[in-house]
């Protein structure tokens, strides 16, 4: 429960236990950590329409060829990423970093924050969180939903994200469980496909520069059966799949934090359950509702500015 993701936009009742350790006691149980989630399969916040297809960004395209003069053209020989050439001194590989989380060696030894925002993009909350991380001067990795580029401002908010230096990764196109995992079992096909649909889509917008390797399963990969074959097929493709060991708890709906001080006591918590690790991957969210976490993150940026980490993107 305390680090469980993406909310049902119901009120979420399997988070039974979840009456979180925020505002009381010191501690609470980690043992269940990363091997379970409390979060509901009951329903998907995103809208399924799948049949928004990945070609809707007509103005792109004509972009694309009628200049060639794009910034991004610099870099001939640079193999197409998730983040411009700026931002490569603080990327880390994400198959490391997933490695580094759970306390295992990896060339990663300095403390290193990834703070990640899914659920986005949109208009109201994604600039917002993109301001406040120019103001405190850090970089995030941003878990796009595909469906949410099919206009021309929220295509412009991937833009900004881009170009601002921070990682963008994919958290599915529909963000529906139901086509993700029915009856809470992986369905691989549907998984890669919204995968390679989503990343397809971010290429056009970015250009070819542009390419994600970089996935977020919706709902956590630690709250669904069976999905060894859709791990198998997205690393076949050279994408890694990303969890987090820190959280905010904005995904808990009702039994949530609802204050900042209970938000970033929650958090604090959250940091138990890998106590050993140099690398903190912390869940947060920039969908429309998340205000709560706007608010606390100056502080939450403080907390690793303080306590001596550097801020990575994945990659
Ligand atoms: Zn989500």
């Amino acid at each position: 429960m305390i680090l469980s993701g993406c909310q049902s936009p119901k009120k979420p009742t399997v988070q039974g236990s979840a009456n979180v350790s925020s505002t009381t006691s010191t501690q609470k149980s980690k043992k269940t950590t990363a091997t379970t989630s409390s979060e509901s399969s009951s329903g998907n916040s995103a809208t399924s329409s799948s049949q928004a297809t990945a070609a809707s960004s007509s103005s792109t395209d004509v972009d694309a060829q009628t200049q060639d003069n794009s910034p991004t053209n610099v870099t001939e020989n640079r193999a197409a990423t998730n983040h411009i050439v700026s931002a490569d001194s603080y990327a880390y590989s994400a198959a490391e970093v997933q490695t580094a989380m759970t306390g295992q060696p990896t060339t990663i030894t300095q403390p290193t924050v990834f703070l990640t925002f899914d659920d986005g993009v949109n208009q109201t909350m994604t600039p917002r969180v993109l301001q406040t991380l120019a103001e405190q001067q850090v970089h995030a990795t941003f878990f796009v939903v595909g469906n949410t580029l099919t206009n021309a401002a929220n295509q412009n908010m991937l833009q900004q994200e881009y170009q601002a230096g921070h990682g963008i990764a994919v958290h599915s196109y529909d963000h529906n469980y139901n086509l993700l995992y029915p009856n809470r079992v992986a369905n691989a096909a549907a998984i890669v496909r919204e995968y390679q649909q989503t990343n397809t889509l971010m290429t056009q917008i970015l250009g070819n520069d542009f390419t994600t390797k970089v996935w977020r399963y919706p709902g956590g990969h630690m709250s669904w059966r069976n999905l060894a074959p859709a791990d198998a097929q997205l690393k076949q493709l050279g994408v890694t799949w990303m969890d987090w060991n820190g959280a905010v708890g904005d995904a808990l709906g009702n039994s949530g934090p609802k204050t900042v001080a209970a938000m970033l006591q929650y958090h604090a918590n959250s940091l138990t359950a890998f106590p050993t690790s140099p690398v903190k991957v912390i869940l947060m969210h920039d969908a429309i509702d998340k205000e709560l976490t706007l608010q606390a993150l100056p502080e939450v940026i403080t907390y690793y500015k303080t306590h001596g980490y550097q801020f990575g993107i994945l990659s």
